[in-house]
């Protein structure tokens, strides 16, 4: 059986790929050793562990449409991959500490199907996160930790996209707009959930699903939920899962509920719980939150896969000979290479500025996907167990300090990271889609045969364009952060 042969044995290192690390060194030592520890080990596994089955388990999908890529969660789970963004502090291993945007590019690089897969999860971990209800992250994270050896490792997801209204849920001057089906009703002891969600990234693994939905549809924005529902709850099924051109690792999944009672314990944030207005305001930093992040880790995904498509094309071209004389001596070829590196820098640039974007405008930290060093020390998580501090993390008290650091950010410092985000994913996933097309071309029949893993890359970069809202809604979303607000009068939605 054929298995990828990467073939790119440290032509890149640490200090190769990312320069602007090198330069922080200075500054923060402690942060750069171990992002560049968590990048090694991350590469280590990757390429040892998953490299192997990537394009046997894409096979696997190709002859059975209902085939769940369990083995590979598993391989995931086995080897500390759930937990290893969890720190020490709250159980998980901290293994992942230090910025988590070069693993997340290094993930693609190898196979964008898996680092597909697992961004399901993230997305899920990352919305709620965003809610502060910390009551819930913390028990979320337990049930990872406690899962992770077990037969069917625990993973979550997150919805938010309904059969009628995709873009219009990823941009909050959309909403008025957008037709919604899915609304939640207030009952005594928690909620009732009714409606369709439809490409649900990992909803066929998820033992938990992040649900997003409005109490009311005529004002949504104003009455949102999320709300954590377990897969065995009554009124809640699954329904389709998605053929989909790639990614197929990461199932796409319609969720189905059909008076799904949630109990208050479930609801992790509601626009409706707090007396003061300001609160009405949570889902929109919510959801400007939760994009800034996931669009940031989009472009290093995209990054990745761009990379990836750049690392098969050179191991074919030291192989595959053109004119009697192999691919890798030619000058062109050796143009065209160059072409696909200079794409995938660009792309590495841009989500890097976006991460800085993130660190200095919204500030460092767990919430910049960068696991700060305390947080994985034993001493502070013998105090952070403690009953006084567990009192004070989980307190509502807590919570609206954070919530209102998130509702009161200054327009300007929350259009940086708009546009910034946007601008990591849509230039990354464009350069993914280029390096794949040029790959293509470049390497003719070898490029498109399935064994020899372009063709696999071509397939999983297209969706980076689709999901965490289309490129071209999110051109419109720079347009608006970075333009219109600055010029009184341009409309951009
Ligand atoms: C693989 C995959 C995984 C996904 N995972 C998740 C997930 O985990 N959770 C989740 O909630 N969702 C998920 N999605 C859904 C994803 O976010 C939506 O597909 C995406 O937002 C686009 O929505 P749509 O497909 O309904 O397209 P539509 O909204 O129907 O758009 C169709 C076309 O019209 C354009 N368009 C629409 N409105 C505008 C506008 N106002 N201005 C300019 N152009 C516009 C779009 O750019 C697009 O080209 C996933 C999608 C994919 C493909």
């Amino acid at each position: 059986m054929a298995t990828l042969d990467l073939d790119r044995d440290d032509l890149f290192s640490f200090e190769d790929n990312f320069f602007s690390l090198m330069a922080l060194q200075k500054y923060d030592p402690k942060l750069i050793t171990q992002t560049r520890q968590a990048w090694q080990e991350e590469r280590k596994f990757l390429r040892e562990v998953i490299a192997p089955v990537a394009l046997a388990e894409d096979r696997k999908h190709a002859a059975d449409p209902h085939y769940i890529s369990w083995d590979l969660l598993r391989l995931a789970a086995r080897h500390g991959r759930l937990s290893n963004f969890i720190p020490k502090i709250m159980g998980g291993s901290g293994k992942g500490a230090g910025l988590s945007m070069p693993n997340s590019e290094e993930m693609a690089a190898v196979d964008a199907a898996y680092s597909g897969m697992l961004g399901g999860h993230g997305l899920g971990l990352v919305a709620l996160l965003m809610t502060f209800n910390m009551k819930v992250v913390q028990r979320v994270a337990q049930k990872i930790v406690e899962n992770e050896s077990k037969e069917k490792p625990y993973v979550i997801d997150c919805a938010i996209t309904e059969p009628a209204a995709g873009t219009d849920v990823e941009e909050i001057e959309l909403y008025p707009k957008a037709r919604l089906s899915c609304q939640a009703r207030k009952v005594p002891g928690g909620a009732v959930l009714n409606g369709r969600k439809v490409f649900i990234s990992t909803g066929h693994m998820a033992a938990d699903h992040v649900i997003l939905m409005p109490f009311d549809i005529k004002d949504a924005v104003n009455t949102y939920g999320c709300f954590l529902v377990p897969t065995d709850a009554k009124g809640f099924s699954l329904g389709r899962k998605e053929r989909k051109m790639g990614q197929r690792a990461g199932p796409a999944s319609e969720l189905i509920f059909e008076d799904c009672f949630v109990p208050d314990e479930n609801i992790a944030m509601s626009a409706l719980e707090f007396s003061e207005p300001k609160y009405r305001g949570q889902f929109k930093a919510l959801l400007e939150g939760v994009l800034g992040l996931t669009r940031t880790a989009v472009g290093a995904m995209s990054t990745g896969t761009a990379r990836g498509a750049l690392e098969r094309a050179l191991a074919l071209a030291r192989r595959v000979k053109h004119k009697g004389r192999t691919l890798i001596h030619q000058q062109w070829a050796q143009a065209l290479l160059t072409n696909m590196f200079m794409n995938v820098m660009m792309a590495r640039s841009v989500y890097f500025e976006a991460q800085f974007a993130i660190m200095t405008n919204l500030g460092g930290g767990g919430m910049s996907g960068a696991m700060p060093g305390f947080m994985n020390s034993d001493l502070v998580r013998k105090i952070f167990q403690s009953r006084g501090v567990q009192k004070i993390f989980t307190s509502t008290w807590l919570r609206k300090k954070m919530l209102d650091r998130m509702i009161d950010l200054p327009p300007e410092q929350n259009a940086r990271i708009q546009f910034m985000s946007s601008m990591a994913k849509v230039v990354g996933s464009d350069m993914a889609m280029e390096n794949c097309q040029l790959a293509v071309e470049f390497l003719s029949q070898a490029g498109l045969r399935h064994d020899q893993g372009v063709e696999k890359v071509f397939r999983d970069a297209k969706l980076l364009q689709i999901f965490e809202g289309t490129n071209q809604l999110n051109r419109l979303n720079m347009f608006k952060h970075a333009f219109a607000r600055r010029l009184p009068g341009v409309e951009v939605f």
